[in-house]
């Protein structure tokens, strides 16, 4: 299999940098290898005109007042920004914030939003509710659309395309040095959803301006934290994002922060290991008589696998599998109950399998490669033994039957 190393590198060689990069600086022996973790509200400055001086800060990841962010948020800033490669970097209270604090701080009434027919299903909701309400116009487009196609989209007050690849749902890997070409051609941004690729791929290199992370997922990685993060490349970009999570009043509380700073030390060897095992069980479901397709980057039968070889370094723990036309959706549903090692439930990235139905979304955006398909899933794939995993879906495959 040729991508099977390719799921995994990108994850190896990031390891060393994981494990080392959270160290507190100038810190050599006798002190802790890992991060003090700093709560507070309040900060008390010698003299008045220290305290005003330091409010002029703001863009510095200084510690001014709690709600403008801790030293344990700020290390976890550096962090980010380090491994997506951008300049500064903005967390935030949740994944989802990360995507609608972006979109406020750099749309104003009048705007044009694109959005692809596959984003999180959140970030649809505040565009066509929130967005919608104060005067921002979105069109949607099918994230496999051509650059003629997507270019006859755009207006002259389109200021943002957005993008999110691939997929959460529908595993569309999408074309981000040609949206970039489009978006600064047409004086708009891009930005990314850019969960799934943490690590594994570098937004900025392929011409991203705005990254967005949920850091809920692989960076916490542990299933007890909420927080996101957006990072940029500019410091135009960096004021303007800045300035609206202040506005905002946006942060992560200084414990998830530090959770997450732990949890990113562990990325490396969990998603090595999770990336591996989630492409072996994709493999072995495309051998199944039940399915007729898995939707994973890595597949040649995913939509934009191309890119994913030309532009990944490594493959996340996420995929699609879509039953044979013919199997009903509640014989699906009582296969899921079946299992004994996926938990049912949403987000993912963490250490427990999970699964979840899709067919929703799939019909949506799949319309032509799903064309008469069955219903579909979702599958998080976890730390547990492989043979296990394997052995729990075999076994609650019997419970899926024909429609009559
Ligand atoms: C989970 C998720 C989010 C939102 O993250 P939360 O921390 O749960 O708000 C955003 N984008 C993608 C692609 C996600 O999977």
């Amino acid at each position: 299999m040729t991508s099977g190393n390719q799921v995994a590198r990108g994850w190896q060689k990031l390891s060393s940098t994981l494990v080392s990069q959270a160290r507190p600086a100038g810190q050599k022996g006798g002190t802790s290898i890992n991060y003090p973790l700093t709560r507070g509200s309040t900060v008390v400055f010698p003299t008045l005109e220290d305290f005003r001086h330091k409010g002029r800060e703001r863009y510095n990841h200084e510690y001014i007042y709690g709600a403008m962010g801790t030293p344990t948020q700020h290390e976890l800033e550096k962090a980010i920004a380090t491994l997506e490669g951008g300049k500064d970097c903005q967390v935030v209270s949740s994944g989802l914030a990360a995507c609608t604090v972006p979109l406020l701080a750099f749309m104003k009434a009048g705007d044009h939003l694109l959005l692809p027919d596959s984003v999180y299903s959140p970030t649809r909701r505040f565009a066509e509710n929130t967005l919608k309400r104060f005067g921002v116009e979105t069109t949607f487009y099918p994230p496999q659309a051509d650059s003629k196609t997507l270019q006859a989209l755009f207006k002259p007050t389109t200021r943002i395309l957005f993008t999110e690849s691939p997929g959460s749902h529908t595993f569309e890997v999408q074309d981000i040095p040609m949206l970039a070409r489009l978006a600064h051609e047409n004086d708009a941004l891009l930005m990314l959803d850019n969960t799934w690729g943490f690590g594994i791929f570098a937004p900025f290199e392929h011409g991203v301006d705005v990254s967005i992370q949920a850091l809920t997922k692989y960076a916490s990685g542990h299933s007890d934290v909420i927080a996101g993060a957006i990072t940029v490349n500019t410091t135009e970009h960096w004021h303007v994002l800045r300035d609206a999570a202040i506005e905002l009043g946006q942060l992560a509380g200084p414990d998830d922060c530090w959770l997450t700073l732990r949890g990113l030390r562990t990325m490396g060897v969990r998603l090595a290991h999770q990336s591996q095992a989630a492409l072996q069980l994709a493999e072995w479901l495309q051998t199944r008589p039940e399915v007729e397709t898995v939707l994973h980057p890595a597949l040649p039968t995913c939509p934009g696998h191309e890119l994913w070889k030309r532009d990944f370094t490594g493959a996340g723990s996420l995929f699609g599998v879509v039953l044979k036309a013919g199997y009903t959706q509640e014989s699906m549903e009582t296969m899921i109950d079946a299992l004994q090692f996926f938990g049912i439930g949403a987000s993912w990235g963490g250490y427990e399998s999970l699964i979840l139905p899709t067919s929703g979304s799939l019909t949506r955006t799949h319309e032509a490669s799903t064309d008469g398909a069955g219903p579909s899933f979702r599958l998080q794939i976890g730390l547990e033994n492989l043979e296990d995993l394997q052995a729990d879906l075999e076994k609650a495959f019997s419970h899926l039957s024909l429609k009559r």
